[in-house]
């Protein structure tokens, strides 16, 4: 039965519509609020019921007044306590390759040993000749040592073997899989890009690194098929809505299989509602424009390479670009060497070639979304921001920004510039990048609160799957690590904020016209205790997850 209306009552409604990005009108004092900002805080309006009809809201209001809208072929739900928020917005993450690789083994735990001990009984199911592809997470290894070709070969010998590092940032072969890739002790590197690790004699150990090593050793594989690419994105489109997701961004797209094969696959699954959440498209500059001189295709090319129906569905809006690496590989660019290591990383481009191809970018249409966590390359990043301005009516965005000091605070948020942020990487790594930072920089990493307080919009997001990705997790970490930090700030961050940095005027709050985009949390997250969150004891859980009118997760069938 198709319900003309839904009526949702009995809870409380945090819309987000007229919030802050921060609570500091709400905190300060009594000047603030005869200045007429008093009682705004980042979780914006409150109410006690909605009522959307189909994919648009309604109405948001008081119980009484949302339930004389009800008709008889209205839902009526009582929230029973329950809260409703606007969907959680995933603006960076890489679903393709999150349903992907999630059939697939992740080799983690405390021991490397065990890890690699575990390597054969991923192959049970596997047709004899097939490759096993799998992760592997060592920030919790006793020995964090990648794991080399050796290894592969005395766990799996008869058959090519592919494990990715979770961070997407080196992946190791075995003997096999280098052969059939062709990489040998001739291969030449590509400084920034493609770094093959050598032993003594010259020989490659099977660890590569660099931003181009997943593409490289897996163009020797076997293409996933048009039906393995949808289903890879209808699994993603279920993992993220069981955590509150209603719109999603693939933020490398191309990187997993190419281009025209991701693309013909977001298309399929739109079009056949396998992926029934408002989507994101961010191609990678490199997959799109491989050379820094090759002609940059505009958002409308990329947009014609989907079914016309579905193309309205889908935000072109920011390019991919990678200005280093990860702290946990000890690729991301630094000012000064690790403390771990006698280097200091470096750039995936010279930083003249990473203005120029933003420059291009910029005037092919497009504005830049470029991964820079050293502060090395956040300097490169502004650098070139500054040189090629975004389009009109966007905004460039730095996705990580991790190490940061007051001096690039303050240049970030002059520029414009908006912070795509992950907190959940220091519940994942934090011990990991104090290992590779030491104390005094390992304090600078991620000071949210501080960034709010210069004005800079700041986006959460997960990067899943290099970690498990669900928002509340996200808050919960991010709570854990500022203590200065609110959960009506941190839950805005992952609502209001990632809608303005994906350009969806129509999502982002709660408020009449906006898309019925909505999550229904167990209880109101704003009014459990700070410490709760800290301590996760918050007790917070997803019951329901509505995307334009349609509950993609859960159900809002509780009374019966
Ligand atoms: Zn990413």
């Amino acid at each position: 039965m198709t319900h003309h209306y839904t009526v949702l009552f009995g809870g409380t409604v945090l819309t987000f519509d007229g919030a802050l990005p921060t609570d500091a009108a709400s905190r300060a004092d009594a000047a603030t609020r005869a200045a007429g900002r008093g009682g705004a805080d980042a979780a914006g309006r409150r109410a006690t019921a909605l009522c959307y009809a189909h994919e648009r809201i309604l109405a948001v209001g008081s119980d009484e007044e949302m339930l004389a809208l009800a008709g008889p072929d209205s839902l009526v739900v009582d929230l029973r306590g329950r809260a409703v928020l606007p969907g959680f917005v995933e603006a960076h993450a890489h679903p393709y390759w999150e349903g992907f690789v999630a059939g697939m083994a992740l080799f983690a735990g405390r021991e490397r040993r065990t890890a690699i001990r575990a390597i054969p009984g991923a192959t049970e199911h596997l047709d004899p000749d097939a490759w096993l592809v799998a992760r592997y997470d060592p920030t919790g290894w006793d020995r964090p040592e990648d794991p080399t070709r050796d290894d592969l070969d005395r766990a799996v010998p008869d058959r090519p073997v592919l494990v990715a590092h979770v961070s997407g940032h080196a992946v190791t072969a075995n003997s096999l899989a280098l052969a059939l890739a062709g990489v040998d002790a001739a291969t030449s590197d590509v400084p920034g890009r493609f770094l093959v690790e050598r032993d003594a004699s010259g020989e490659p150990t099977g660890i590569v690194r660099g931003p181009d090593a997943w593409d490289r050793l897996a163009a020797a594989m076997p293409a996933p098929t048009a039906a393995e690419g949808r289903a890879a994105l209808a699994r993603a489109a279920a993992r993220v809505a069981a955590d509150g997701v209603t719109s999603v961004a693939d933020a490398d797209v191309g990187s997993t299989a190419g281009i025209e094969a991701e693309m013909a696959a977001w298309g399929d699954a739109l079009e056949s509602g396998a992926m029934p959440l408002a989507v994101s498209l961010v191609p990678g500059l490199a997959r799109i424009a491989a050379n820094p001189g090759d002609p940059v295709p505009s958002p409308a090319d990329l947009a014609a390479l989907l079914p016309g129906e579905v193309r309205n569905q889908v935000r072109l809006i920011h390019v991919k670009l990678k200005a280093d690496g990860a702290l946990t590989t000890r690729t991301a660019w630094l000012r000064d060497p690790y403390d771990d290591a006698p280097h200091a990383g470096g750039p995936v481009h010279e930083p003249a070639v990473l203005a120029e191809r933003i420059r291009r970018a910029a005037a092919a249409g497009w504005a830049s979304a470029t991964h820079a966590i050293g502060d090395a390359a956040v300097v490169a990043v502004l650098d070139a921001y500054a040189a090629a301005p975004a389009p009109p009516g966007t905004a460039h965005r730095i996705e990580h920004a991790m190490l940061l000091d007051d001096h690039l605070v303050a240049r970030l948020a002059a520029s414009g510039v908006t912070a795509v942020l992950q907190p959940e990487f220091l519940a994942w790594a934090g011990p990991t990048y104090r290992a590779r930072l030491g104390e005094e920089r390992a304090g600078r990493i991620l000071p949210f609160s501080r960034l709010l307080a210069a004005g800079i919009p700041v986006v959460f997001s997960s990067d899943r799957p290099v970690v498990p990705g669900a928002p509340l997790a996200g808050v919960r970490a991010a709570l854990r690590h500022d203590p200065q930090l609110s959960a009506a700030e941190a839950l805005h961050a992952w609502t209001a904020a990632g809608a303005a940095a994906l350009g969806d005027d129509d999502a982002g709050c709660l408020a009449v016209g906006q898309r019925s985009d909505l999550v229904i949390l167990s209880s109101d997250p704003v009014a459990v205790p700070r410490e709760a969150w800290v301590s996760s004891t918050d007790g917070i859980r997803v019951v329901a997850t509505v995307a334009a009118g349609h509950v993609v997760h859960g159900s809002l069938g509780w009374e019966t």
